[in-house]
């Protein structure tokens, strides 16, 4: 569902005309060799496009006029080799609407001291070049990252991998749609928000679907189809023969098998990238979605409950960063804790909808009762999860801004069966403890609900906020409650 290598950043050289032909040349010849390089390594998800050379205004301005337009670029790789006075960047930057990498490099890793010259300076003075072009950028207030070190150094090559990630997430959420089946959890703060001030500040668009128009389309969902995914699950899972076909209890889950192929339809049809749903709105369903919407996140969807919409697309967004690295991307909340103060943790999980690609084993399929919104039994995947780093991130209203609020955590493996618990579940211990952890988190007003994940880092989704223009806070092994009260009280004045 998400291949990265479709997406492409533009590599683009800045220069002038001052230099003369000879040197023009070397110039566009290293550019291409660098933006080959970045193309062809490992480390970088995208492809990287080598564009000619830019000496002129009218060059600068076409070139970034054909970034904004070109559906599959995602962002812009700047690089001055040479000086290229930057008043010549302004009408370009101007209208530049895609995120910005300024990589302040040079063709040369080291000065060869014994044979360097003035035109070997005048060739490699990026040095002053990208200070130029960095006034510039800074003087327009246009928001950029800005990487430093050889174009082959393995640590600038991972802070372009990052950059490049969080810049795909931010083009797969423009002009996304999500969908929301019944309006938020009735009376539920942190789920809601401004939908009109989101699709303005990122993009996308959330529009709710009455539970009818789902249940006509599950209800249509020919048998065949329907036999054919219960053979998927029973390949798939370990069930107990009651729920296998010809079982006692095999109703529920030719249920949730129709739920999930009923949902999966609409969302196709739709062209949709996430959806919500709530356990209070399923006039018609027979059960809350649980296995259908543990398949569909695994699928690449990105899903929350209860009407949590802004959830939905963060878990999305993180699923296109992390696409092609070993772990996950999910749904998760904070359930429950364990506050033994030498071994500390909290229990995520939810009520039925745990993200299946977190299962670090074959999943079990069972049907239990939920307790709440009394609907039939629902069919549910079990697992365990991974042990590891992995943060926790959750997007708030805040007003007057979006908050994005991360958390580092370390999942620990769990020790004990939990037969009572029938859900899948994943226990973590907060940095930089659990008191400091909790309390910031609640201090900076973030969710219950958080996309949880494995394989990202608070690079990635401090990248990920910078180029979405908001809020970004990190509770991580630094925090100290009182500097972070200080810091969220002096945002509040630099948002206001
Ligand atoms: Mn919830």
């Amino acid at each position: 569902m998400i291949n990265l290598k479709e997406l492409e950043v533009w590599f683009i050289t800045g220069s002038q005309h001052l230099y003369g032909e000879e040197t023009l040349k070397q110039v566009a010849d290293h550019a291409q060799q660098v933006a080959a390089s970045l193309n062809s390594d490992p480390q970088i998800p995208v492809s990287v496009v080598y564009k000619p050379i830019v000496k002129t205004p009218d060059e600068i301005f076409e070139t970034l006029q054909q970034a904004n337009i070109t559906a599959n670029c995602i962002g812009v790789i700047t690089w001055m080799h040479t000086f290229s006075p930057a008043k010549m960047w302004i009408r370009g930057l101007n209208i530049l609407q895609k995120p910005l990498l300024h990589l302040h490099t040079q063709f040369n890793r080291d000065i060869p001291w014994s044979t360097i010259d003035m035109d070997f300076m005048n060739l490699n003075q990026s040095a002053h070049g990208d200070r130029e072009f960095g006034f510039m950028v800074t003087r327009m207030r246009k928001d950029r990252k800005v990487v430093v070190g050889h174009w082959q150094d393995l640590e600038v090559l991972k802070e372009i991998d990052t950059w490049t990630r969080a810049a795909a997430g931010w083009h797969d959420w423009q002009g996304a749609k999500f969908a929301r089946f019944g309006d938020n959890m009735r009376y539920v703060a942190v789920t809601d928000g401004d939908k009109v001030e989101a699709e303005l500040k990122f993009g996308f668009q959330v529009n709710t679907y009455g539970i009818g128009d789902l249940v006509a389309v599950i209800n249509n969902i020919p048998e065949e189809s329907i036999q054919e995914l219960l053979t998927l699950y029973e390949a798939t899972y370990q069930m107990t023969t009651d729920l296998l076909r010809g079982g006692d209890r095999h109703t529920s889950v030719y249920e949730a098998a129709k739920i999930e192929l009923g949902l999966k339809k609409f969302l196709e049809d739709g062209n949709f990238k996430g959806f919500s749903d709530t356990f209070e709105d399923l006039h018609g369903m027979i059960q809350l979605p649980g296995i259908a919407a543990q398949r569909l996140m695994a699928a690449g969807y990105g899903f929350a409950g209860e009407g949590d919409w802004k959830t939905a697309a963060l878990v999305r967004a993180c699923k296109v960063m992390g696409a092609g690295l070993p772990g996950a991307n999910a749904f998760m909340e904070d359930y429950t804790y364990h506050f033994d103060p030498a071994n500390a943790m909290v229990l995520g999980s939810h009520m039925l909808e745990v993200d299946a690609s977190l299962a670090n084993e074959k999943p079990r399929l069972e049907v239990h009762p939920l307790g709440i919104g009394g609907k039939a039994d629902p069919a549910r995947l079990i697992f365990s999860v991974a042990g590891g780093n992995a943060l926790n991130a959750s997007i708030i209203d805040m007003g007057n801004r979006f908050r994005l609020l991360v958390n580092e955590v370390e999942a620990v493996e769990p020790k004990h069966e939990l037969p009572k618990l029938p859900v899948a579940k994943v226990l973590w211990k907060p940095l930089p403890d659990m008191k400091t952890a909790c309390a910031s988190w609640i201090y900076a007003g973030g969710a219950h609900h958080t996309a949880y994940s494995q394989n990202l880092t608070t690079a990635h989704l401090l990248d990920f906020a910078n180029i979405a223009g908001i809020e970004y806070i990190n509770i991580g092994a630094d925090t100290k409650i009182n500097q972070f009260r200080n810091e969220l009280q002096w945002n509040e004045i630099f948002y206001k």
